[in-house]
């Protein structure tokens, strides 16, 4: 058929495109498989309250183990290809059921955030699903929270703001990750409904040093003016930690406090009664 023919022109394509298209049609499959074989897991990584040093929440990082694939080689695949719907039910409640299991065992809970992409946004079934999932598991909304990026406005954006609203109705704290990148129109956050902004490292990396740290802690300033708590992302190194220190922002997440960890090395940082 003409359909059939339509896909089949290769004849388009050069050599690098065909390679392309075929390295993506392998990490699909791969997708595929992770999803039916359990080769996901989560790694948590703490996240500081900048106030008392101690970890005061985790972001959820996904992975695939078999073969070792970090999100950067697979997330922008699985949302052009729609399994990252699938992919984002699992993240959700493999966290929920992490942390019930914490607190069957004791632990005092900390809130785990989980990365979601746009198109998880526009599923209809969202808030249903995360409802439900806190519901069976007996945990409460406030340990849930959810970082999106500005991409959630390039399509569907008013309907994205809906839905983002209901899940804040939740009790879901919403963050506004990657801050700094892509355009971050400071218009955005006077109408996104969000709790809070993570600036990004490559933007911290830019100007921490410049101005005496002034424009970025400008940016804290403009946050907190807008009553957004602010999380700098990506401090590997001492020498940034005292810059920050000094500065107003709320909350650090990097390597220098903690890389992301395996659920048994993240349960280290929680304490029992
Ligand atoms: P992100 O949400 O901005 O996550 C922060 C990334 O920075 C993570 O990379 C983390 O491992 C890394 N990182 C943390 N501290 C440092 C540091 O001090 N230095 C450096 N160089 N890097 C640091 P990761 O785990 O490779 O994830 C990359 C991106 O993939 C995430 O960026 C997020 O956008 C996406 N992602 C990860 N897990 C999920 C998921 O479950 N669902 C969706 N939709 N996206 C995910
Ligand atoms: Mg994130
Ligand atoms: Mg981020
Ligand atoms: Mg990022």
């Amino acid at each position: 058929s003409a359909k059939n023919s339509g896909k089949n022109k290769f004849s388009i394509f050069d050599e690098s495109m065909l390679f392309e298209f075929n390295e993506k049609i392998r990490i699909e499959q791969l997708i595929r498989s992770a999803l039916d074989n359990e080769w996901f897991f989560i790694e948590y990584q703490p996240i500081i309250d900048k106030s008392t040093g101690e970890t005061s929440s985790f972001e959820a990082l996904i992975r695939m183990s078999e073969p070792k694939l970090m999100p950067n080689q697979f997330i922008s695949i699985a949302e052009r290809t729609g399994l990252i719907i699938q992919i984002g039910r699992w993240v959700i409640k493999e966290v929920i059921e992490q942390l019930k299991n914490w607190k069957i065992n004791g632990y005092n809970l900390k809130p785990i955030a989980v990365n979601l992409s746009p198109k998880q946004i526009y599923d209809g079934n969202l808030v249903e699903f995360l409802e439900s999932q806190l519901k069976i598991n007996n945990i409460d909304p406030s340990l849930i929270e959810i970082e999106i990026t500005e991409n959630v406005l390039i399509e569907n954006g008013d309907s994205n703001i809906v839905t983002l609203q209901r899940i804040k109705d939740l009790g879901i704290t919403i963050s506004l990750d990657d801050f700094g990148t892509n355009y971050s129109s400071l218009n955005y956050l006077t109408y996104m409904p969000v709790d809070k902004i993570k600036i990004d490292k490559n933007f911290k990396d830019k100007f921490i040093n410049f101005k005496n740290n002034q424009f970025l802690e400008g940016i804290v300033f403009l946050a907190h003016t807008l009553n957004l708590k602010v999380v700098i992302e990506g401090v590997e190194d001492e020498d940034e930690y005292s810059i920050l220190k000094k500065g107003e922002s709320d909350f650090l997440q990097g390597y220098l406090f903690s890389r992301p960890l395996k659920k048994e090395d993240a349960t280290k940082f929680l304490t029992k009664n």
